[in-house]
């Protein structure tokens, strides 16, 4: 037999056992992780060497992860029947670090002599190594599957491990951790039955094992067996009973047509805690450069916390069936944040941090695919079960509306899957607005700012009505933020109803010298008018727009809509005034008689003030000073009325 022999580790390899062995991370129960999935690794590899090679298939039988505990004893065991190492994997595998994250980490914490935080320790997970945040030494004993010779490592986190020839039956490995006494003993836990202890603090406690392996490897593949102490209905002991602790569920990674609705259901209350049934759910896998599953939901109903940034329930993130996060915001742009669900990637490190997330390239390419993925069954929903995409929309259309905004490579798919509200039309795609315009029509009309009633009551879409042209009708308050920068649809320009002239179509040539003749005969009263109203408008013209009321303000084409003005001020901006077109109709009744009041010399009195205060008034504005406006409409009244009574 092979003598006992002494090893360094490599240099990098110290620093980091140091690391462990003093820190005071909270968090420690991640060893387990990274023992069970290095479990799960060893069985996967001899799997797939058993493929291929038939000395090695009788070896890959029954595979299971076994964890053991001895509290008396403070004994810890994780073993599995997979690949196992020989005496050099042990060197090159235990004895070298070779990840790719080591060397950032203690570069990172040399420079920052940081110490050891829950949140650096776990942004830089360590594998095999973070056994020695909870163990004074540790074993692995192990025999490589096709070898017979077993070997035995040690360390006690001091600088160096021995390796001696062991004994094992059969292949596989067992890492067998001694572990550090109990810290903060309390005795309030006393009299309590195991499952009611806060067991959160000792490793060896079995339900502290239980809930780590339910919380980060329920769907690893493998079961994972313990012999756990069993009780009465009156909570005595009875002696033991083999249990395996994981439901191995991974269903993402299952076969579609083998999983139930009721599963699929299930899963999703699961990963959302929400109780009520989804819309409907997205598996998908893919393959190449980044191999990865994915199974999304689209909830029913969007939650309360939508517009909130926080929240924990997005997509969970799983390398290899290891549970690794939480909500991993990677993996989906923001307007895609109602999903919920889980990725299982396969090329990730289990110790990915979320900074390296945000640089990684990997997680860059399971994000476009994703999108596009998303986006794909979002137009098969729009297509083929209009109803339940309705009901999608009402939901989350606000949300995916921002990346029209904001993700310019799928903006024109995102228009395509936006669905509108017109003057005459509910939820239409714009594709199907396209198919309704009049062939004289030019342009995609559109109207935001305000509730749907005020919008459905604007001046500004009288002419537009009148000539047949539906109105697309913008109620969101993120309309203003991308129509801001579309400016076309499929050649066709989107246009803002109540912004710029609405030059409909050349009028003939009789009817534009009538027009130059009218602009000629109330100049003057516009100029009049502009005086008054410096304050508050740029101009005054006469309009094209309107049909039935006597005035409406307008934008330049392209000026902030006021609600946007309202939102940037409610953010805190310095936004300057904006001041807006008025444009009255020379054809109404009101504008008629000022014309002739004014040519025969007659004051404007407050007329003006009244008309740009209904005009605001009509578009759902607010008014400067509505005690005023209220005042003047007043003496109006009063007047009006002596006027009435002296005609009778
Ligand atoms: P990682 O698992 O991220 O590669 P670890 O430090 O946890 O890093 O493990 C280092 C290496 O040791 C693994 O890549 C694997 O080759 C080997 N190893 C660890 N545990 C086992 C095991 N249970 N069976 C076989 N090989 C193992």
């Amino acid at each position: 037999m092979a003598a006992r022999e002494t090893f360094s580790f490599q240099s990098e390899g110290k620093q980091l056992l140091d690391l462990m062995v003093h820190s005071v991370y909270s968090n420690r129960e991640i060893f387990l992780r990274e023992l069970v999935s290095n479990a799960s690794d060893a069985l996967d590899k001899l799997r797939v060497a058993s493929l291929t090679s038939e000395a090695l298939q009788s070896s890959f039988s029954d595979p299971h992860i076994r964890i053991a505990v001895d509290g008396a004893a403070r004994i810890l065991r994780v073993s599995d029947n997979g690949i196992g190492m020989n005496r050099e994997d042990l060197v090159t595998y235990l004895g070298t670090i070779a990840k790719s994250g080591t060397r950032e980490f203690l570069q990172y914490m040399a420079e920052r002599k940081e110490t050891l935080t829950p949140e650096l320790i776990g942004q830089f997970g360590v594998g095999f190594y973070s056994s020695f945040m909870v163990a004074d030494s540790v074993e692995v004993l192990t025999r490589k599957a096709g070898e017979d010779a077993a070997w035995l490592w040690r360390s006690s986190g001091d600088g160096t491990y021995t390796i001696e020839e062991g004994y094992r039956d059969t292949c596989g490995t067992t890492v067998t951790l001694h572990l550090k006494p109990i810290e903060n003993e309390g005795d309030d836990d006393e009299g309590l039955r195991p499952w009611e202890r806060a067991s959160g603090e000792d490793v060896a406690d079995e339900w502290t094992i239980r809930g780590i392996v339910r919380k980060y490897s329920d769907f690893v593949a493998y079961p994972i067996h313990m012999e756990v102490r069993h009780f009465d209905k009156e909570g005595k002991e009875e002696g033991t009973k083999d249990e395996v602790l994981n439901s191995m569920k991974a269903i993402w990674s299952r076969p579609e047509s083998e999983v139930t609705e009721e599963e699929y259901r299930e899963f999703y209350a699961h990963v959302s805690k929400d109780w009520a049934e989804p819309l409907t759910h997205i598996v998908y896998s893919a393959e190449g450069a980044t191999t990865f599953r994915a199974l999304l939901y689209l909830p029913s109903k969007a939650p309360m916390d939508l517009f909130l940034r926080e929240g924990d329930r997005g997509i969970q993130l799983y390398v290899k069936r290891v549970f690794i996060m939480q909500d991993c915001k990677e993996l989906i742009p923001e307007y895609l944040r109602f999903l919920r669900g889980v990725v299982d990637a396969e090329d990730l490190p289990l110790n990915i941090s979320r900074e390296i997330l945000q640089q990684d390239r990997r997680i860059a390419v399971i994000r476009k695919s994703l999108t596009r993925k998303v986006l794909d069954e979002l137009k098969r929903l729009r297509d083929g079960k209009r109803e339940t995409y309705v009901t999608f929309w009402k939901e989350f259309g606000k949300v995916l509306k921002e990346g029209i905004f904001a993700d310019e490579r799928n903006r024109e798919t995102l228009l395509s899957l936006a669905l509108f509200r017109t003057t005459t039309r509910e939820w239409i795609t714009l594709d199907e607005y396209l198919e309704g315009m009049k062939p004289e029509q030019k342009a995609v009309y559109s109207l935001s700012g305000g509730t749907l009633e005020t919008l459905r009551n604007s001046p500004h879409l009288e002419v537009f009505c009148d000539r047949g042209f539906e109105v697309l009708l913008l109620d969101d308050p993120v309309d203003d933020f991308w129509t801001g920068v579309v400016e076309t649809y499929r050649d066709k320009p989107l246009k803002s109803v109540a912004k710029g002239a609405a030059d409909l179509d050349a009028p003939e040539e009789k009817e534009r010298e009538g027009a130059k003749e009218r602009e000629d005969a109330f100049e003057p009263l516009l100029k009049a008018l502009a005086e008054h109203l410096k304050d508050e408008v740029s101009s005054v013209r006469l309009s094209t727009r309107l049909t039935a009321s006597p005035a409406c303000l307008v934008g330049e084409t392209h000026s902030m809509t006021p609600q946007m003005e309202q939102l940037l001020r409610q953010m805190g901006q310095a936004v300057p005034k904006l001041k807006r077109i008025l444009e009255v109709n020379p054809a109404h009744p009101v504008l008629e008689r000022l014309q002739r009041r004014f040519t025969e010399g007659g004051s404007l009195g407050d007329f003006p003030e009244l008309l740009y205060g209904q005009a605001l008034l009509a578009e759902g504005g607010a008014l400067p000073d509505p005690a005023r406006f209220a005042r003047l409409v007043a003496e109006l009244l009063a007047r009006n009325l002596e006027e009435a009574r002296r005609e009778e």
